[in-house]
């Protein structure tokens, strides 16, 4: 079956141009890159699809808000603004702005851990993850087996494995679990959405057991639209309401709001009814972020935020946004490209390893694969695989990732069905001769990230 592009539900107003390097050019810089696409200047990339964390373009009435932000220091009306979305949308009585998700994380992850507790996820993105064992904490990822199978077609393969969780909780004792997060949509899962269902039954198991559920908000109105469209039930009601129950089922959420809201920086806190616990993010605030009423950021940010969580619900666009991802993954199917199925809803996720079987985990095809759609059509990408892993901390041997991907992360309102067709042909063209290319060995690696900053050569 053809699937049909969703037209774009707004146009052009103000455009920002964009260069095609030649082949021999887009080499060269690659090469001077040392073969990192991090280390590439943005003006040198063509199409960006590194991530979609603050590449969104802001509409009219944000930009408008802008200029109405409100820059006072304390008790700002785009505060008070801000607050009202939160409330109207997420149904919590608290909120604390601060700059980004790291800075959610780090203002309230303190306050549940520490030594000797641990965190659980259906998966935690590395920030997150990063922020826990800061605590001194552990974080343990606790996502549904199906997630593990690419090529596995399942409507919510972000879910948490519900069981294993009850079994961890009685391994470890429920006073030591000091928060359960769940990450909706699972990022690093590809984009998989939660389905009600599994929220549901996680906040369960939480009550019974006296712990703290935690949603990582980044990809809320993404993961409330999958609901929409694939857990039964809900297929008649609006992606508000469905938002209102999921957030009903925990009792805080961290967020980058520079995803789903539609802005390029901002993050929130939202607490349900703990005020005690709001409190304590309020004095932590001031110490990391700054003042409660602004938390890091602008008046013109917290203006466009406010108005940004609307527009990141608005169903028209939501479909819009969907449909990009279905009709790319579409054309792949078409030419047997794999990838993370069905498609998530910020990015495809292409599955290096079947695509380039003959390069080993140790010579990185997912990075392999994002180097050469770089050399193909000028598309900066990156690896979602064992370069992004990293070395075992005891051994420092090489560790082999679970999945070998190459993610193209499509920001938000940014680019055509034309762009689309771009980076299609360009996989298309390199499945093609996929036995020509070749794999990588680092030539310098930091002790930690190491991949936005390592550098590479291809093996001869
Ligand atoms: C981006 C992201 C974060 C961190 O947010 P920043 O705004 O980049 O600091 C946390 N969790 C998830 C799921 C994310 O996608």
């Amino acid at each position: 079956m053809k699937v049909k592009y969703v037209a774009e539900p707004f146009r052009i107003k103000m455009v920002e141009p964009i260069k095609m390097l030649t082949r021999e050019e887009r080499e060269a810089r690659i090469a001077e890159a040392k073969y990192n696409p991090f280390n590439l200047r943005a003006e040198d990339v063509y199409i960006d699809l590194l991530t979609d964390s603050g590449t969104n373009a802001m509409s009219e009435d944000q930009w408008a808000g802008v200029i109405k932000g409100d820059e006072a220091y304390a008790g700002g009306k785009s505060y008070y603004k801000l607050l009202d979305a939160v409330k109207d949308i997420f149904g919590y009585k608290y909120a604390q702005p601060v700059h980004q998700g790291r800075a959610a994380e780090k203002v309230l992850f303190q306050l549940l851990l520490g030594e000797g507790k641990y965190s659980i996820s259906n998966m935690h993105f590395d920030t997150t993850r990063a922020h826990v064992e800061l605590s001194g904490a552990r974080a343990i990822d606790c996502v549904v087996p199906e997630a593990a199978d690419p090529s596995l077609r399942v409507p919510f393969k972000g879910n948490m494995d519900t069981e294993r969780l009850q079994k961890l909780i009685e391994k470890y004792g429920a006073d030591k679990i000091g928060v359960v997060v769940m990450t909706i949509t699972n990022n690093s899962a590809g984009g998989q959405p939660v389905s009600i269902a599994n929220m549901k039954e996680t906040s369960e198991i939480c009550k019974k057991h006296n712990i703290k559920l935690c949603i990582d908000a980044a990809r809320f109105a993404e993961n409330a639209y999958f609901i929409k469209r694939r857990e039964p039930g809900y297929e008649n009601k609006s992606v508000k309401e469905i938002i209102k129950e999921i957030f009903s089922y925990a009792d805080m959420f961290t967020m980058s709001a520079k995803k789903d809201a539609i802005v390029n920086m901002g993050g929130l806190i939202g607490i349900k009814e703990d005020e005690n616990l709001f409190s304590l993010c309020k004095g932590r605030t001031i110490s990391f972020e700054g003042f409660i009423t602004y938390g890091g950021l602008s008046g013109r940010d917290l203006e466009s935020l406010a108005i940004g969580l609307y527009e990141g619900i608005d169903e028209d666009y939501l479909k819009y946004r969907a449909g990009q991802m279905e009709y790319l993954a579409a054309r792949l199917d078409e030419a047997g490209v794999a990838y993370q199925a069905p498609v998530g809803g910020h990015g495809v996720f292409v599955d290096a390893k079947s695509m380039l079987p003959h390069i080993p985990y140790y010579e990185f095809p997912g990075h392999a694969l994002a180097i050469e759609l770089y050399k193909e059509a000028g598309i900066r990408t990156c690896d979602i695989g064992s370069f992004m892993l990293g070395n075992d901390p005891d051994t420092g041997k090489q560790l082999e990732a679970n999945f070998e991907f190459t993610r193209l992360a499509i920001a938000r309102r940014v680019y055509t069905q034309a762009h689309i067709d771009i980076m299609a042909d360009a996989l298309i063209s390199i499945k093609e001769k996929a036995d020509t290319v070749k794999g990588y060995k680092i030539t310098w690696e930091p002790p930690i990230l190491r991949h936005f900053q390592a550098s590479l050569e291809p093996i001869k």
